[in-house]
């Protein structure tokens, strides 16, 4: 995807109040991140570690999501396939749950689904960033249909949060 600045992706917050928006933690190390192999910039607030954000270019608007990392107990805590990238990373996948955007926000309404506990789906899939022994399926997909289906599902997840 295209670089973005601090300030674009402070606008494409569809599921915050403008002020939670201005207020909420953005990298610092924009600049340094590797847009080129990126379907989407995900991070954790770090000083919020249930706390998670991530952007994505939509029809070439970028458009970003808040979401809650509810903790798990450790007993819960296990390698399960992320919904986004289908990688079983050995990091584990978080349960991500997004406040739906407008007046379902206000009735508490929320969608949730499980996603790489480092936001790193685009890395995984591009190989980029070792998922650790059995992680990925082997499929006959090519690495443009790989990266082509989870864009489609981080697409169909903004989708959820804004129906
Ligand atoms: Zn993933």
């Amino acid at each position: 995807m295209k670089p973005l600045t601090e300030q674009e992706i402070r606008s494409a917050f569809v599921n915050c109040t403008k002020g939670e928006a201005k207020r909420l933690s953005v990298p610092r190390d924009l600049a340094a991140k590797p847009w080129d192999d990126l379907d989407y910039l995900g991070w954790r607030d770090p000083q919020a570690y249930d706390r998670a954000y991530l952007v994505t270019l939509l029809d070439d608007r970028p458009r970003a999501l808040a979401l809650r990392c509810p903790t798990p107990a450790s007993w819960q805590t296990q390698r399960g396939m992320c919904s986004l990238c289908l990688t079983s990373p050995a990091d584990g996948v978080s349960l991500m749950v997004a406040p739906k955007a407008g007046k379902a926000r206000q009735q508490g309404n929320s969608v949730g689904t499980y996603i790489c506990s480092d936001l790193a789906c685009s890395l995984y899939v591009r190989g980029k960033k070792d998922a650790g022994a059995g992680a990925r399926l082997h499929e006959s997909l090519t690495l443009e249909e790989k990266i082509e289906r989870t864009t489609a599902n981080v697409a169909a997840f903004l989708a959820k949060v804004t129906a």
